[in-house]
């Protein structure tokens, strides 16, 4: 079934320079991008992202590392594109993602993990109307 799916290169991304990496993954397993931008969140902008992990212990630490700098938001398209993108992203700590994935091949630690995907149909359409209207998105024929 084709989906959309919210990804975003986290601020150690975008330092690390893998934005051209991280989105030749995408496109090369058959995940298109179909709106983009770069943005620098605030830190309310970034907690309102991240609402659902309010009360967590690490949700301060996390809102700060995500307004820390400048991110790249984009819609992926595709088949399963939720679950696909997540599977090119790996575990989300690291050290447990598969080999090969990004977050094995360029994170740091659970926090600093590169990229952001989308986890369920309803997470990925609250995530894309938080940031894009519809006359950014350009759908493939
Ligand atoms: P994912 O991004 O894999 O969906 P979660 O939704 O559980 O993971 O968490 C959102 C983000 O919060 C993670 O990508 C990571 O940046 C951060 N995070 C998650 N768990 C921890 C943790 N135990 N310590 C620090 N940061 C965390
Ligand atoms: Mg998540």
């Amino acid at each position: 079934m084709k989906q959309r799916t919210l990804s975003i290169i986290k601020p150690d991304g975008v330092r690390k320079n893998l934005i051209g990496e991280v989105i030749k993954r995408f496109e090369q397993n058959g995940l298109t991008p179909i709106a983009m931008k770069m943005l620098h969140l605030t830190k309310a902008e970034a907690e309102g992202f991240y609402a659902v992990h309010k009360g967590k212990p690490f949700f301060e630490s996390l809102t700060t590392f995500m307004s820390s700098g400048p991110i790249v938001v984009m819609i992926l398209e595709g088949e399963n594109a939720i679950d696909l993108n997540r599977t090119l992203m790996g575990a989300t700590n690291p050290s447990e993602a598969d080999e090969g994935t990004i977050r094995r091949q360029y994170a740091d630690n659970i926090e600093q993990n590169i990229v952001h995907g989308s986890d369920a149909p309803e997470t990925a359409a609250t995530e894309i109307a938080y940031f894009f209207n519809a006359l950014e998105v350009c759908p493939r024929p």
